[in-house]
């Protein structure tokens, strides 16, 4: 009867150093730990020890006799990740403590206090003496994990549990409502400080780019999100919820928390810590069906099976597929088994995934009446990479609000150089390239990519450079 890791997992990796017979893997060394969706417990070596279970800051390691019915298909996502024989040592190899040489307390300062600063200001104050000061544009703390994170996500929110521990050291001041760049510029950061640590996410939507894009009632999920969240910069957005249909342009994690909450029972979203302002509009809402639509086939859908078992477990939902997508994928593959016979009950709401289709025009005078998508082929490029070709045929998709969930990229931050193509600032192991005393971490480091706790390995990273140049004298 072995313990089972759940859909919140959010790869940070605390249980991997938790267990004494090392069977939770990826491990954070492990070369699939940056492409993996969550982390596996080998139900073979297992000893049901629970050490695993208090080191999990979101609640999602579970002993396998107390899963409900919903969560039962991760005790083979589990056992599936073992197939294949994996050599691992006895323990997984354990981050050597930071040691900092040189005489004087360290003093660093990080922009923003989403996961990346938290967990880069975790690592800088385990060494004694070293001091943090965090600056955040807005006046709560949290980036993401507060304002990103979907409310009915409620094991996933409970990671500010240990931000706000992390928090409350007295080595670490954070100001809120400052904005680098406008408030407080680079220079007076460095003339302050040690070095800089910028973990500024990556706030910018990936626009859509078709005609009539413009018109009301199109906007992008990320504004969406932050809505409901209650981001101070969108409270006052409304959005149209008079029509039956919603149409959401991609198919990744956001979109299917977009299209979850957009056919959840507002009593059920009561329940959580959903704005206020978005619950009233989603209690008026009459949308009863959210289509999403990807540009590309099933096989390639953008979202984590995790995601996809959330979001085929509601109660009050039904999830359609066709069953000639159902069929373009092997039976071993885990979103075939999850999506197979999905129950069909009257009066549910539905979200529809649809595939192999890309919009070409927005169509409404004054606001969005209807989206025109062009279907799409898969063909198999020179490279070996399957690409998309439209086939001609076009169809009409009717709806009053249209979502675009098309992918995240970083803004430019001042004074720092920046990628245009990737969106992110140009880095080495978290040093940035050509500035001293000057470093990244999460989103802006490495693009929109991983979980909430992908990015402790990665602020790990930025730190143990930054303490590097500080033991060689490169910061004085
Ligand atoms: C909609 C959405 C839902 C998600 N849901 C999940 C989930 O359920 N589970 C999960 O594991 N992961 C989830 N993620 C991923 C997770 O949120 C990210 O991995 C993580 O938040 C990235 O951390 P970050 O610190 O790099 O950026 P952010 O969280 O974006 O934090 C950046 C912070 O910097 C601040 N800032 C920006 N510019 C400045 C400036 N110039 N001066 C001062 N402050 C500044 C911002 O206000 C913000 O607080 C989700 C992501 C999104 C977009
Ligand atoms: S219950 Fe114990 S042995 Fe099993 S995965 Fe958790 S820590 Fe490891
Ligand atoms: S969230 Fe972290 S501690 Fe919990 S199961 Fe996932 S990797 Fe392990």
């Amino acid at each position: 009867m072995p313990h089972v890791i759940t859909q919140s997992c959010c790869s940070d990796a605390s249980c991997v150093y938790a267990c004494p017979v090392n069977c939770i893997h990826p491990t954070p060394d492990e070369p699939d730990f940056h492409t993996a969706e969550m982390l596996y417990i080998d139900p073979v070596e297992c000893v049901d020890c629970g050490a695993c279970v208090t080191a999990c800051p979101v609640d999602a390691i579970k002993h396998d006799g107390s899963l409900n019915p919903a969560e039962r298909i991760f005790l083979e996502l589990n056992a599936d990740f073992y197939t294949e024989p994996r050599p691992r040592p006895l323990l997984a190899p354990v981050v050597p403590p930071l040691q900092v040489r040189a005489p004087g307390a360290l003093r660093v300062a990080i922009v923003g206090s989403g996961p990346a600063a938290m967990y880069a200001a975790d690592e800088v104050l385990t060494i004694p003496a070293a001091r943090v000061r965090m600056y955040e544009r807005l006046p709560q703390p949290g980036g993401l994990s507060r304002f990103g994170v979907a409310p009915d996500h409620q094991r996933t929110r409970a990671v500010s549990r240990q931000f706000d521990a992390i928090r409350t050291n007295p080595r670490l001041e954070l100001l809120t409502g400052v904005e680098v760049g406008t408030d407080l510029m680079h220079q007076q950061l460095l003339a302050e400080h040690d070095a800089v640590i910028y973990a500024v996410g990556a706030s910018a939507d990936r626009p859509l780019d078709v005609p009539g894009a413009e018109l009301p009632g199109v906007t992008s999920a990320t504004e969406f999100v932050a809505w409901y969240n209650g981001h101070p910069d969108f409270t006052d957005r409304s959005f149209d919820l008079s029509s039956r249909r919603a149409v959401i342009v991609g198919n990744g994690n956001v979109a299917l928390d977009v299209a979850r909450i957009l056919t959840t029972d507002p009593d059920r979203l009561a329940a959580t810590d959903i704005a206020p302002h978005a619950l009233k509009a989603l209690q008026q809402s009459k949308i009863d069906e959210v289509i999403a639509v990807g540009r590309r086939g099933l096989a390639q859908s953008a979202f984590t099976v995790p995601e996809l078992v959330g979001v085929t477990s509601m109660p009050d939902v039904d999830v359609v597929i066709s069953e000639s997508e159902l069929k373009s994928l092997p039976d071993t593959d885990p979103r075939a088994r999850i999506l197979r016979d999905l129950p069909r009950r009257p009066g549910n709401r539905r979200i529809v995934l649809e595939y192999l289709q890309s919009p070409t025009a927005i169509v409404g005078e004054s606001a969005v009446r209807s989206v025109e998508f062009a279907r799409n082929e898969l063909v198999a490029a020179a490279d070996g990479t399957v690409r998309v070709k439209p086939t001609g045929e076009l169809r009409t998709v009717a709806t009053g609000l249209v979502l675009t969930s098309i992918g995240y990229r970083g803004r430019p931050v001042a004074d720092l150089p920046f990628d245009d193509v990737d969106g992110t600032v140009p880095h080495t192991a978290g040093r940035v390239n050509g500035i001293r005393a000057t470093y990244v971490a999460g989103w802006i480091k490495r693009g929109p990519t991983g979980f909430i706790g992908t990015n402790k390995s990665c602020a790990q990273e930025t730190v143990r450079s930054l303490v590097a140049d500080y033991n060689s004298g490169l910061l004085a």
